[in-house]
Parts: C-alpha cells; structure tokens; sequence
C-alpha cells in the first residue's frame, strides 16, 4: 500500500483541540460549523478531523502544569502520528468554564476575553509548532449563547503569523 492510498484510508485533514463544552457540540454545531469553513459545506463525512476535547481547550497548553500541558501534546502527537494530518485547529470559545475556573483571570469585557484567548491561541501555536513543525497551526474563537456555538471567527494561521480579531477591532 503506498502512503497516498493509506492517507486516504487512514489519514484525516486536521487535528482539532477544542473544549468540552455542550454548546460547541450539541447537535453536532461545531461540525457543521468546521464543514462550512474546511470543507466548503460539503460534508465527507469521514477523513475529516480527530476531535480533542478538553476543559478550556488551550488553557491546558498555557496555563497549567507541565504535565497537564505534556499529556495534551502526547494525545496530539498520537493524532498527528496516527492519520497524519496537515494542520492542527485550536478552537477557544467565549464563555468559556475553563477560564472562568481560574482565579488568576478576571474578564472586564467580552473584547478582554478575546484577547486573552487569542493570546492563549498564539502560546499555544508556539508550543506545538515546536513539537509538530510540519504542520499549519489555525485558530479560531466561537461566539455563543446559552445554547449553542452561533459561528466561529478565524483569528490566527501560523503560515503567515497572521493575527487577527475582526470582532474584537469592531467592539
Ligand atoms: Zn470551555
């Protein structure tokens, strides 16, 4: 089998770190939301993305222990190695439980919040383009309300270091 044929059985086009919570996944939301920005729509329905679900998503890579922040790039690693994606998605959201938990972190605004999760976005790109250099880092911020993800914004690509938070510059 050559490695063309075992991508395609195998493989998967991202490898997605993104939290817990219920709103991102109800119904499948962020799903449609990632086939909308990934795939123009048009669902594949499998060879897509390996889902890493954590509390606080990028939180864990930044803003905790060495080893809580180690075991989040091992269970990346085994995505990378396994289906040999080509981009890893970082996915913070506003509202988000894992931030709200630490005392260290107060948000005077939701454009404050956006910052620091875009912060946390661009820690996290550096961190893992250390570990994975070969890959595209992307990241995003969803918007929500009480229910359920309403979109999500592009706001970092590590292939050109672009930054941006196109809600945050309109707040
Ligand atoms: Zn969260």
């Amino acid at each position: 089998m050559t490695d063309l044929q075992n991508r395609i059985i195998h493989g998967c086009q991202l490898t997605v770190l993104t939290c817990i919570d219920f709103r991102l996944h109800g119904a499948w939301d962020l799903h449609k939301c990632m086939v909308d920005e990934f795939r123009q729509g048009k669902d594949p329905g499998y060879g897509f993305y390996d889902p890493l679900t954590l509390p606080g998503a990028c939180h864990r890579l930044v803003r905790q222990t060495l080893t809580r922040k180690m075991i989040v790039i091992e269970d990346l690693g085994a995505s990378v190695s396994m289906h040999s994606p080509e981009t890893i998605v970082l996915i913070q959201h506003e509202q988000c439980g894992g931030y709200a938990a630490d005392q260290n972190i107060q948000f005077e605004s939701t454009a404050h919040e956006r910052r620091v999760l875009l912060e946390d976005i661009v820690a996290s790109a550096r961190i893992l383009r250390g570990h994975f250099p070969q890959l595209t880092v992307l990241g995003f911020i969803a918007r929500v309300d009480d229910k359920r993800i309403l979109g999500m914004d592009r706001v970092f690509d590590s292939s050109n270091q672009h930054v941006t938070d196109q809600a945050q510059a309109s707040v």
